[in-house]
């Protein structure tokens, strides 16, 4: 395999201890421990895992957990009634709210009901449009995190040609805004897409986000490109793959993601890194 491997847990590692070190500075410093709110509707086996991950992440670098698990009959005016409290308690500088919400609750409110400045998930209508607009924001998670990866391996940005495979609110298209932000020529490819092979042939960065089994081809693989491979796909026995079939991919690549090991590990991390961000801002204004 020449291709190096881009190694996020390594990476994911780096970004918890620097975020541990901004707590205690802040402790020190202003007497102030960054807080995380974490909200889960309901019983989704997923989400379950997800906000295990989450609250274990906050104990382990002394962000400061407020867990609201809620049933889920919860109503929508409870849920919206919550994230009010939420957005008013000064203790609370990051409020995250694990998705899929249960289907009776429209989850556009619930994301617009967000204070802006706690939206650390970066999913809000106010953080949504300081990315498009190029201004400093809070940045969804693992679009963020994937950023850090391709940084981690020199990647050279401006003036690249970077393909987005999927086009999702969460993943493809703030994924598209950030690599634009670092002045890439950026493809958002879809399911409309007619020859995806002719875009990953001409990528010098490919970020596959679409959740289907090696649906990216290493033959296509552009030589000396940059794969980041989001994609999580269960296989029958429990195996997890990524979008981009990693064996030959690497044969041409310089660099590549692993699944899991890649960008896995980094969702959780930037998460908590914007936390620290979020309280930081919320002494400086
Ligand atoms: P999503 O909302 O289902 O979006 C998938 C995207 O893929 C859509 O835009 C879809 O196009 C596109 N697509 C489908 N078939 C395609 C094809 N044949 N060619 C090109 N594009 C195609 O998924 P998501 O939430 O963005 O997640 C994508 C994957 O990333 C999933 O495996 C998910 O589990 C994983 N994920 C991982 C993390 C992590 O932390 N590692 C975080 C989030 C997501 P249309 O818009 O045209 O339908």
């Amino acid at each position: 395999m020449p291709a190096q491997l881009i190694d996020g847990k390594a990476l994911s590692a780096q970004v918890r201890a620097q975020v541990q070190a901004d707590v205690q500075a802040l402790q020190k410093a202003h007497g102030l421990t960054p807080g995380l709110a974490v909200v889960r509707v309901g019983d989704d086996p997923a989400s379950v895992i997800y906000v295990r991950n989450k609250i274990k992440a906050c104990h382990e670098t002394g962000v400061l957990s407020f867990d609201n698990i809620l049933p889920e009959a919860t109503t929508q005016a409870e849920l919206l009634a919550l994230i009010d409290k939420l957005n008013a308690d000064p203790r609370v500088h990051g409020i995250l709210v694990q998705l899929p919400v249960p289907k009776h609750i429209d989850a556009d409110a619930v994301i617009d009901r967000l204070a802006a400045q706690k939206d650390v998930d970066g999913f809000g209508p106010r953080n949504t449009y300081l990315l498009s607009a190029g201004r400093p924001g809070l940045r969804p998670c693992t679009p963020y995190g994937c950023i850090k990866l391709l940084e981690s391996v020199d990647t050279k940005f401006a003036g690249a040609q970077a393909l987005v495979v999927g086009r999702s609110n969460i993943v493809g298209k703030p994924m598209a805004m950030l690599l634009l932000e670092r002045n890439c020529t950026v493809t958002i490819a879809h399911s409309r897409t007619p020859d995806l092979a002719a875009e990953v042939a001409r990528a010098d960065i490919v970020v596959a986000a679409v959740g289907k089994t090696e649906i990216v081809k290493g033959a296509w693989v552009k030589p000396g490109s940059v794969l980041i491979d989001v994609g999580i796909n269960r296989q029958v026995g429990g195996k997890l793959k990524g979008d981009i079939e990693f064996a030959p991919a690497a044969e041409h690549a310089r660099a590549i993601t692993p699944v899991p090991g890649g960008v896995g590990p980094m969702t959780i991390a930037m998460l908590l890194a914007n936390t620290v961000e979020a309280a930081k801002k919320s002494i400086s204004g």
